[in-house]
């Protein structure tokens, strides 16, 4: 897909991969009726507005459309709610899909998702939560990893390992002005410093920022994996590698 896919390593950082997948379970009654809570909002939400533009124009199909949008998500909601699961991180064992976006079910296929507590990459597939592996891989995967509170980075270049010679600050660029004025969202918080590379390379990887979350976007998946890594081992063990 892209030229640098097969950069040569030459460094020292041997990724983890917790070789058991952990097992599903049933989620919890209170979590159940609060994500159906949330589902009926969005199908209140979705199909109130489409029905009002309805009312407005004067418009009865656009209004039968609203009522039906609404009608599919409660249909989604109650779903959701019949076959919600929890997991468990196979890296750093905490509890997923309690206030994630996404919603567990016994039934994924192959579903893509990420622990919110250690960033790491995951599959839910019939019940399993399993580490995401680079033959997980698709044509259209964008290599994008959250950057963690306490985040660092590896002792060498982020491209093919070498001992680091210089160390480049990362800017957001998609960062507007405008969005600079509003809350807490900084000028530093479109920063991140010291970014590791050898005299050969030089801004591989991408900052952005998404919804006040600090994001790196990396130019192949083993890229990412080991900044991921060097950052999992620090959560874990509080030691940089
Ligand atoms: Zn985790
Ligand atoms: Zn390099």
């Amino acid at each position: 897909m892209n030229s640098t896919s097969a950069t040569p390593y030459y460094g020292h950082i041997v990724p983890y991969y917790p070789p058991q997948p952990t097992k599903l379970v049933s989620a919890p009654t209170g979590t159940r009726i609060k994500k159906f809570f949330q589902m009926l909002v969005a199908a209140a939400i979705v199909g109130g507005v489409i029905i009002g533009i309805g009312v407005n124009s004067e418009l009865n199909w656009l209004i039968w459309t609203g009522a039906g949008v609404g009608l599919l998500f409660l249909v989604a909601g109650i779903y959701t709610v019949m076959t919600l699961q929890l997991g468990t991180c196979p890296y750093c064992h905490q509890e997923i899909g309690r206030s994630s976006d996404f919603n567990l079910t016994s039934v994924d296929d192959n579903d893509q998702i990420e622990c919110n507590i250690c960033t790491n990459w995951l599959i839910s597939h019939k019940g399993d939560i399993r580490a995401y592996t680079k033959s997980d891989v698709k044509s259209d995967t964008e290599f994008k990893c959250k950057v963690m509170e306490r985040s660092t980075w590896p002792r060498e270049c982020l491209v093919c390992g070498a001992p680091p010679t210089r160390y480049l600050e990362l800017k957001n660029t998609k960062l507007h002005a405008g969005k600079l004025l509003v809350g807490h969202l900084s000028v530093s918080w479109g920063r991140l410093q010291n970014a590791p590379y050898c005299d050969l390379h030089a801004d591989a990887v991408k900052l952005k920022v998404d919804d006040k979350k600090m994001f790196l976007i990396f130019p192949e998946y083993e890229m990412m994996k080991r900044y991921q890594h060097v950052n999992y081992h620090l959560f874990m063990t509080g030691q940089q590698l």
